[in-house]
């Protein structure tokens, strides 16, 4: 969000600094791993869908200026399929993903279990129920590429970076706001905190009570040998059952990488950025094999390649939050994540810059705001 918010401030010739702890692309935060998903139909929710729209313009214009690759549109599946499910459930995420896709004139397939079957056959043992949404436009893209093209062309235009510090304090008065760093002191017209994981503890409350910090991990699984899933395989959403750790997600396997990255998502554990494990045990791998990966998807073997641990900085209702900071003046706080905020990053860097511009965004960001929290 920050990489993003700079290059855009920079691009409209604002004179703008980023600061970091870290030297982004870093692997502290929620913004490593290769690859994250990305679809027009955003299940969780309609006030999304003008958002991704935004960002999926913009990526294709920073690769135009880069020459890089950042969004493959590798075609994206999002499957329910276990026995248990009932094609009335309005909360199903396959089910509410179509059902935006039809309201926006989004394109896409819905798949039945046959046609699962036959198209996607590295799914194994699809239920007769089961329910498939294809989006052709759907696939990934690639967080640590996307972050250090957006720095690159920030500096490019005029961006000052700080990185490997750390922000210790932010005061404002009707002027501006002062930043503290571990090194400096900053004064500016306007200040964005897009701190992640470690929003709670810089901005203390409420953000410290709204904000819980869950450790995710990530797997890169070998591939079976003579398996037919590069160039076969989409980016995925597989609902195999109902309730938490019953869905998992994956990406294509790539020529040449010779696996294939699959992970789930657990809200049960918070933790806090200092006390995160950042690594992954052999039976940690064992376990994300026999509940996501065995008996459930074909040409992959038990063997974990890579590993990555990651985590979401979660809001109460899962949905961003995005607003002016309650008392100090001239700041917005953003956290968009809770698991599914990389998508809209490039748009909300853009929607940033123009609040930083001119005091409001183009896109409608109200349903972000921190009064639907009020009284929790
Ligand atoms: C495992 C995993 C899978 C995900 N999958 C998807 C997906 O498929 N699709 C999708 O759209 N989204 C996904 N997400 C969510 C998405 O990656 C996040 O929403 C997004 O990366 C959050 O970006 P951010 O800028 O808020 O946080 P970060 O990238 O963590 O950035 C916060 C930055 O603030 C810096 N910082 C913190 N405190 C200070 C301080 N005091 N001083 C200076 N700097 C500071 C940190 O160093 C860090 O660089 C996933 C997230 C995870 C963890």
């Amino acid at each position: 969000m920050g990489a993003a918010t700079v290059y855009q401030l920079a691009k409209a010739s604002v004179k703008v600094a980023g600061i970091d702890r870290h030297h982004p692309p870093h692997t502290f935060g929620s913004s490593h791993g290769d690859t994250r998903i990305t679809r027009l139909s955003v299940g969780e929710g309609a006030q999304y869908v003008p958002i991704v729209r935004n960002s999926h313009r913009i990526w294709r214009e920073l690769e135009a200026l880069s020459g890089e690759s950042l969004f493959e549109q590798s075609g994206l599946l999002v499957l329910t399929s276990h026995d248990d499910f009932d094609p009335g459930d309005e909360t199903d995420f396959t089910l509410r993903t179509i059902g935006l896709a039809q309201t926006y004139g989004i394109e896409h397939e819905v798949l039945d279990a046959a046609q699962i079957r036959q198209r996607f056959p590295q799914f194994a043992q699809v239920a007769d129920s089961a329910i498939g949404y294809y989006e052709p436009g759907g696939g990934f893209v690639q967080p640590e590429r996307c972050i250090e093209v957006q720095l690159r062309l920030a500096e490019q235009q005029g961006a000052t970076l700080y990185k490997g510090e750390t922000v210790t304090h932010i005061s404002s008065d009707e002027h501006g706001v002062t930043v503290t760093t571990d090194q400096r002191t900053l004064q500016a017209d306007k200040l964005v905190v897009s701190a992640g994981n470690w929003a709670g503890g810089l901005l203390g409350a409420p953000f410290d009570r709204l904000l819980k910090v869950y450790r995710q991990q990530l797997f890169w699984f070998e591939l079976e040998p003579g398996a037919q899933l590069v160039g076969a395989s989409p980016t995925f959403i597989f609902t195999h059952g109902l309730g938490e750790g019953q869905t998992n997600y994956g990406f294509p396997a790539l020529p040449g990488e010779g696996s294939l990255k699959i992970a789930t998502a657990q809200y049960h554990t918070s933790s806090t950025p200092e006390t995160l494990d950042r690594t992954v045990s052999p039976a940690q791998e064992r376990e994300m094999y026999e509940q996501q990966v065995q008996g459930r998807l074909c040409g992959v073997t038990a063997k974990v390649v890579k590993s990555a641990v990651c985590a979401y900085t979660v809001t109460p209702d899962h949905h961003f939050i995005i607003d002016q900071h309650p008392t100090l003046q001239h700041t917005l706080v953003v956290s968009p994540c809770s698991g599914h905020g990389f998508k809209h990053s490039a748009a909300l860097g853009e929607a940033f810059a123009q609040w930083c511009i001119r005091g409001a965004s183009e896109l409608d960001l109200s349903s972000f705001s921190l009064t639907r929290f009020e009284g929790q």
